[in-house]
Parts: structure tokens; C-alpha cells; sequence
């Protein structure tokens, strides 16, 4: 069997551990995924995401597809052929990118008609063709078209977007099982998506719809885009509460360092967020103290490693008065540094969550990491 998931341990606080099979390897869940939009993950090698221990990537469907194109990827044996990455991948709809980057949209129940960011030429994108690309790229997990909504969002829009995700998910899983009917087994599982905004009834409503649709695997889409961590907590937990205990969960788009260990506790498996490597690019360094904001001159002449308390190879070796250096000097080092350490920090936290989960003490970490974060330097 090329995938399967089971549930290894559950913590009292609402968490689990888990085995996540796939035809590039298995994945310890809870899992936080690099997001390596154009095919890489930005300022690190696949070299170094074996190093660090990354057993699955992120890989946007929006960006690959207008560039190289699909066709492309696929003559040239598959996404992981191409980028030369053994390990797992997932892909995106495409559906986010579209509704976020590109300019004149026009949604209606086919699809959405877009121009690309990159030349302005017109494209159209349906569940149908979401699921295609993704199938040409050979990701291990898909995920399904949603209608992704402004928020905070009336009610009226939610409703309706809801019924329009509900719908594209049943095409896209329509054309997926005839795909696989007709060539075979694409080793691949294709996740739904679970909208509704921040309405409760409505984040239960599209749950139960797509239920009937027997996905392997269930995200929760459309949070964690401007409200209140509260919120979105609230949010994920009416979700997670609703989907079977013997799928993965997966949190689009989250979050900080110190809010994962929260993500855990409501049941969720896995997680991707473009923070660690876009604020590293910034000169945002994550610590078990708190964020470093590393270009600042107060480190000119800091001796000690960006993290005393971390093991990543960046940490063994170079100073903060080093990565401020190549940081004042416009160095790509810089980015290459600060990035790889900041996926290890994120990798890291993933472990000590799942250690707490064997010791059944997910409750007592997750305070532990709020409270390193609320005194350390902002
Ligand atoms: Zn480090």
C-alpha cells in the first residue's frame, strides 16, 4: 500500500501522533511543511531540506503551472524528477494564488477566469483543471479548488462561496476517480477543502458536505488571514471535531512559532506557512528566546550564535555579528543562513511537540512556548 495514515498516540490535550505513508516516504505527523513555491524552497538547497529533516514540502500549483507550465514538468518525469527531491510533496490548488496574486478575476460556477501576474496573459482555472495539473505534476498530496473569500467576509458571501467549494470539490473529486479509473493508480491523494469563514455553522456545514465525498485527508482553508488567533482556533476546532480520527488534518497557512503547538491540541496534522523563510529573508530570526531581529546594530559585535539553545549548523558555526554583517552588506549568505535556521527552529518545534505528545504533555508545552514568546525582544 503507497499511502496510509494511522494514529500513533494521543495526547489528554487534544493532539496526536501520527504515521503519514507516501510514495516518497513516511511522514511523522504533526508535520509543518516548508513552502517551496516555484519549486524550491527560497534560499535553501534540496541538500539542505534533507539536512534539516524535511520529509515533505509545499509547492504552488498557481506559480509552476505559468511557470514552466505543467506540460512541461510532466515531460521532464514529475515535479519530483524535476526539482530532484525524493521526499514528499504537496501541491496547492492554485485556487489561493489566483484569488491573491492575480489581476481580473472573474469567478462563476465554471471557474475562475484570471489574468497572470507574470505577462497578463488569460487563463481559466476549474476544479478539472486544478486536479489535472496537479495529476501532470505527480504530487503525492492535491488539494481540491475552493472559492477563497475576503475576510472578514457578510454572511451572504461566506454561504455562497461555501456552496460553490462543496460543488467544485465534488468535480474535482469526480475527475480524479474517472482519471484513476481510466489510467490506474495515480499515486496520489487528493485532499478536500473546508470553508465557511469564521460562522461556525458554516465551518460544520461544508465539513458534513465534503465528508460525503470519502476524501482521504481534510484541510481547513480560508483561516488565519486577519482575525484573531482565537478565532481561528475556534474555527479549526469545530472543523476537526466533525472529520473522521483516521484521516490527516491539514491547517492551510499556519502560523507563528508559538502558535503550532495550539494548531496540535485541536487535532491538526499538518501545516505550511511561508514565515519562517520570508521573515528570514528579512532578517527575522526565530529563538527559543524570541524573535532576533538580526540586522540591528545592537549584534555588531554579538559574539554568541543567533540561538544558544539551538543545534542547526548555522548555530555551531557563525556569530550574530556575522549574519548582521552579511545582512548590512546585502550578502545572499545571509538569507541562505537565516533561512536554514529558521526551518530548523520550525522542524524543531514539530519534534518537541511530538515528544510532548508521547508524554502525553502537549498542554503544558504549548503554555511553555507562549510565554517564551511573549518576553522575548520583539
Ligand atoms: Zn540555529
Amino acid at each position: 500500500m503507497s499511502f496510509s495514515y494511522e494514529v500513533l498516540k494521543t495526547d489528554p490535550a487534544g493532539g496526536r501522533c501520527g504515521q503519514l505513508t507516501t510514495p516518497h516516504g513516511v511522514i511523522e505527523t504533526p508535520v509543518f511543511m516548508p513552502v517551496g513555491t516555484a519549486a524550491t524552497v527560497k534560499a535553501l538547497t534540496q541538500d539542505a531540506l534533507e539536512t534539516l529533516g524535511a520529509r515533505i514540502i509545499l509547492a504552488n500549483t498557481y506559480h509552476l503551472d505559468l511557470r514552466p507550465g505543467h506540460k512541461l514538468i510532466r515531460k521532464l518525469g514529475g515535479l519530483h524528477s524535476f526539482m530532484s527531491w525524493k521526499n514528499a510533496i504537496l501541491t496547492d490548488s492554485g485556487g489561493y494564488q489566483v484569488f491573491s496574486l492575480s489581476d481580473l478575476r472573474k469567478i462563476t460556477d465554471e471557474g475562475v477566469r484570471f489574468r497572470s501576474h507574470l505577462d497578463g496573459s488569460e487563463h481559466l482555472l476549474t476544479p478539472e483543471k486544478a486536479a489535472e495539473i496537479q495529476l501532470a505534476l505527480g504530487a503525492d498530496i492535491a488539494m481540491v479548488l475552493d472559492e477563497c473569500i475576503e475576510t472578514p467576509a457578510p454572511r451572504n458571501i461566506a454561504e455562497a462561496a461555501l456552496k460553490r467549494t462543496t460543488h467544485w470539490a465534488q468535480r474535482a473529486r469526480n475527475y480524479f476517480l474517472q482519471h484513476a479509473k481510466e489510467t490506474g493508480d495515480p499515486q496520489q491523494w487528493q485532499f478536500g477543502i473546508v470553508q465557511g469563514a469564521t460562522f461556525a455553522d458554516l465551518r460544520r456545514e461544508s465539513a458534513q458536505q465534503l465528508l460525503g465525498l470519502n476524501f482521504p485527508g481534510y484541510a481547513v482553508g480560508g483561516l488565519a488571514v486577519g482575525e484573531p488567533h482565537e478565532v481561528t482556533c475556534e474555527m479549526a476546532g469545530e472543523v476537526t471535531a466533525l472529520l473522521p480520527q483516521d484521516r490527516p488534518r491539514y491547517l492551510m497557512g499556519v502560523g507563528r512559532p508559538e502558535q503550532l503547538a495550539d494548531y496540535v491540541r485541536l487535532g491538526i496534522d499538518m501545516m505550511d506557512c511561508v514565515l519562517p523563510t520570508r521573515a528570514a529573508r528579512h532578517a527575522c530570526v526565530y529563538t527559543s528566546e524570541g524573535r532576533v531581529l538580526i540586522k540591528n546594530a545592537r549584534y555588531m559585535e554579538d559574539q554568541r550564535p543567533l540561538d544558544p539553545n539551538c543545534s542547526c549548523s548555522v548555530c555551531k558555526r557563525y556569530t550574530r555579528a556575522y549574519l548582521r554583517h552579511l545582512f548590512a552588506a546585502g550578502e545572499i549568505t545571509a538569507a541562505i543562513l537565516a533561512t536554514h535556521h529558521n526551518v530548523h527552529f520550525y522542524l524543531d518545534i514539530m519534534r518537541q511537540i511530538r515528544e510532548a505528545i508521547s508524554f502525553g504533555q502537549l498542554e503544558k508545552f504549548a503554555s511553555e512556548l507562549h510565554a517564551r514568546y511573549n518576553i522575548g525582544p520583539a
